[in-house]
């Protein structure tokens, strides 16, 4: 049985039998993978505490012939999720894994992404407005799968986006608010697009640079919703959850 080791960002994880759990974990040099982890589920288990969605750690695992299934040897945690500072950061977690398992590729590695999840982690282990953090991870990861539509230039008409662009429903494009008469779909402030262009050239270390107002962190989160509901082809359930939690 060869055996692996690497750094990888813990997912997600499910019971299995009595004792053990199954983890979805994103390596940084072979990709995304499902282990077997024994004892998991036991109460002094030496898992405990190392296999909350994104933590970033040392993963040892074997692999077995014609199974998909991994074994785990051991996870030693280096980055927790857990000594988040805010509750609200910690309620998001769920939701960038979520994400990075939606799109991590299964059989070879992406350092662009692994990187990008990497350091989300730091941001918010160092206290990044978590908002913001949400709306640039996002604009960042469809960005790397290259389904993120320009913020530049209307395709309609060609008219600069800069003070604000619109989404029609069910669509995937920014246009201007002129090729987008009516008030459907998503539409975006001059403020939300400053945000986007700032994005891209600002690292996640700098986040508290990118300021970004509560209003429009909102209109960024409805495109943004619509953009991946789009391209995955169904809502996502921590993305709901997130939601709910927000409503007075
Ligand atoms: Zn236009």
């Amino acid at each position: 049985m060869p055996v692996y080791q690497s750094e990888a960002l813990i997912l997600r994880t499910y019971k299995l039998g009595e004792a053990d759990k199954i983890v979805v974990f994103f390596t940084r040099d072979r990709g995304k993978k499902r282990g077997v982890a024994k004892g998991a589920r036991r109460p002094r288990s030496r898992y405990t505490g190392a296999l909350e969605p994104m933590t970033r750690g040392e993963v040892a695992y074997y692999e077995r012939e014609q199974r998909d299934l991994v074994r785990l040897n051991f996870v030693e945690p280096t980055r927790s999720p857990l000594s988040a500072a805010s509750g609200e950061a910690l309620g998001h977690v769920g939701y960038f894994a979520e994400l990075i398992d939606e799109w991590a590729p299964e059989a070879h590695a992406d350092e662009r992404l692994y990187r990008l999840g990497s350091s989300v982690i730091d941001a918010i282990a160092t206290g990044a407005p978590v908002d913001a953090l949400a709306r640039y991870f996002e604009y960042w990861l469809l960005r790397l799968q290259g389904v993120y539509p320009s913020i530049r230039q209307c395709p309609g008409c060609g008219a600069a986006l800069a003070e604000g662009a619109a989404m029609p429903p069910r669509e995937t494009v920014f246009l201007c608010r002129t090729c987008v008469p009516g008030g459907a779909g998503p539409r975006l402030s001059a403020e939300a697009m400053g945000f986007l262009t700032r994005a891209m050239v600002v690292g996640p270390d700098n986040l508290a640079t990118l300021a970004l107002g509560a209003r429009a962190a909102r209109e960024l989160e409805a495109a943004h919703r619509q953009l991946i509901s789009v391209h995955l082809d169904k809502d996502l359930k921590s993305a709901r959850v997130l939601r709910e939690m927000r409503q007075p």
